[in-house]
């Protein structure tokens, strides 16, 4: 069996065995910051997913009929291994991601508190009941699980996202087949790995890895009952529109433009050292990243001078180096992709505060500074898209009122924070607001593993969210029983 210390050749995890399928089209896994390849990814062919989609049908057949209370002790074990492993596993983050260490720990703890909650599947797969709805008539819920379910996720969580999806799914009796991104498979295969070493039965969780061809295979593979995708907004809506044509259950979290709106009143050093967090943690490569600053009448004078002198400070570097503040973007790629962002922004008239393009860190890696633009319009495709890199756009408003208009106008909803000292003003901003996650005086608006992740338009499409109480729902078919004794 390969490992993910060894490298080399990446294996798909199909029916509890490691296959390392020589034929197929190999692709190489990059370390982002030195430009260094550290293994080879093989892309499955749709005969891969057949197979792997029907060993977990198979398996399925047996695992719903595994008491849930027995099912949860096998993530009772993976929790124990996940804490042994952390370490480990955030390293192989930090390889294939670029990541800062600490971000990179602090993923995989936020994937372990997914596993905490799903080991409480037992109360959170109850039912309701009721006796005597009509005479001598007793009726009641019961949750049951769907199939097999299939999980789509995005380069920049490759441990956490993965288990906003499995540990709920298998907890509530369903089997799983994961199609990691291609950019970074080390380390859900490690997390797989892992999850066997808990004494997960073969079949369970599959692992393939792949591109479109691998997606496409599973969006209509007619034993797949549910899709679980994270990703950019095309790809989401994609998804949604093809698995919902196949009547499948679909989740479908897309993109994001998060603003950061700031009062007078807020506390400027706490706030600062929050949006640094925002805007920059992890390259700003995060579906929560706050990507506009909206400053509100006079906040913008003595937050700007503050923030500009500490984003210059910040440290940029490889992530596995200690002292290193930010890492590299993800591919190279992705960075060229980003800088064009910069040179847009310039173009469009916006003022460049701090310019990423300056950055002299090299060693081969994908590095871009951070970048903080002012004045900065709506129309500005800057202001209006998704950069998904370390680019910061501050649009001045001089009331609350224009900050929730202009937020308000944005296409994506996915999480928002104010910063203030006013009760009232923070209360006035997370009701009016159409996002669906707001933080108050918070950077980085992130739902803790039994709230759902709650993204509104294009950055989600579905009905039931990730993770929390939605999960449970999301990866269960309720059936009303109505009974009589004579
Ligand atoms: P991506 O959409 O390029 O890829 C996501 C997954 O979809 C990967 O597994 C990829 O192989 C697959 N894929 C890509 N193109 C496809 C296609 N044409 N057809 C079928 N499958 C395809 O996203 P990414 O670049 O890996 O991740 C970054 C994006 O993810 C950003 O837009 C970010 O905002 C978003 N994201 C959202 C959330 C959220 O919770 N809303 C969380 C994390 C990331």
């Amino acid at each position: 069996m390969m490992t993910t210390e060894t490298a080399g050749t990446i294996s798909f995890h199909i029916d509890g065995v490691w296959e390392r399928p020589a034929s197929r089209s190999l692709h190489p896994v990059i370390n982002p910051a030195t430009g260094a390849t550290i293994a080879e990814v093989p892309y499955a062919e749709e005969a891969d997913i057949d197979r792997a989609v029907r060993a977990a049908h198979e398996a399925f057949l047996r695992w719903r009929d595994v008491p849930v209370v027995d099912r949860v002790q096998v993530l009772y074990r993976y929790k124990t291994l996940l804490e042994e492993r952390q370490d480990e596993v955030a390293a192989i983050l930090t390889r294939e991601n670029g990541k800062t260490t600490a971000d990179a720990k602090a993923e995989v703890r936020r994937g372990i508190q997914m596993v905490e909650v799903a080991c409480g599947m037992p109360s959170l797969m109850m039912g309701d009941s009721l006796n005597d709805v009509a005479h001598e008539i007793d009726s009641k819920t019961i949750r049951q699980p769907l199939g097999v379910c299939a999980g789509i996720t995005p380069f920049n969580f490759p441990a956490m996202v993965p288990m906003w999806m499995y540990p709920f799914a298998i907890a509530c009796g369903n089997t799983f087949v994961l199609k990691p991104s291609e950019k970074v498979p080390l380390t859900p295969t490690r997390v797989v790995e892992l999850l066997s070493d808990a004494g997960l039965p073969a079949g369970v969780m599959s692992l393939v890895h792949g591109d479109k061809q691998a997606v496409d295979a599973l969006l209509h593979h007619p034993l797949v009952k549910a899709v679980s995708f994270v990703g950019s907004t095309p790809v989401a809506k994609y998804i949604y529109a093809t698995a919902g044509a196949e009547g499948k259950r679909v989740q479908a979290l897309g993109g994001a433009k998060n603003h950061l709106v700031v009062m007078r009143d807020a506390d400027i050093g706490k706030t600062v050292d929050a949006i640094i967090g925002s805007a920059f943690g992890a390259a700003g490569e995060r579906c929560l990243a706050g990507s506009v600053l909206v400053p509100v009448g006079e906040a913008a004078g003595p937050l700007l001078e503050r923030l500009v002198k500490r984003t210059r400070s910040l440290v940029v570097g490889d992530g596995a180096k200690p002292g290193v503040e930010m890492g590299p973007l993800v591919t190279s790629d992705h960075c060229r992709r980003v800088r064009s962002y910069i040179d847009k922004g310039v173009a469009e008239g916006a003022q460049l505060l701090c310019d990423g393009r300056e950055n002299r860190t090299s060693d081969g890696g994908f590095f871009l500074g951070p970048t903080i633009f002012d004045h900065v319009t709506p129309q500005m495709s800057i202001g209006r898209e998704e950069i998904f890199g370390p680019v910061l756009s501050v649009m001045r408003v001089p009331t609350l009122d224009d900050a929730i208009q202009l937020v308000n106008r944005s296409p994506f909803g996915n999480a928002t924070s104010i910063f203030t000292a006013s009760g009232k003003a923070a209360r006035e901003y997370a009701s009016r607001i159409e996002v669906g996650m707001v933080g108050v005086n918070v950077g980085v608006a992130a739902p803790m593993a039994f709230f759902p992740f709650a993204g509104w338009k294009n950055s989600f499409f579905g009905d039931l969210h990730a993770h929390g109480k939605d999960a449970v729902h999301f990866y269960t078919e309720q059936k009303v029983i109505l009974s009589r004794w004579f």
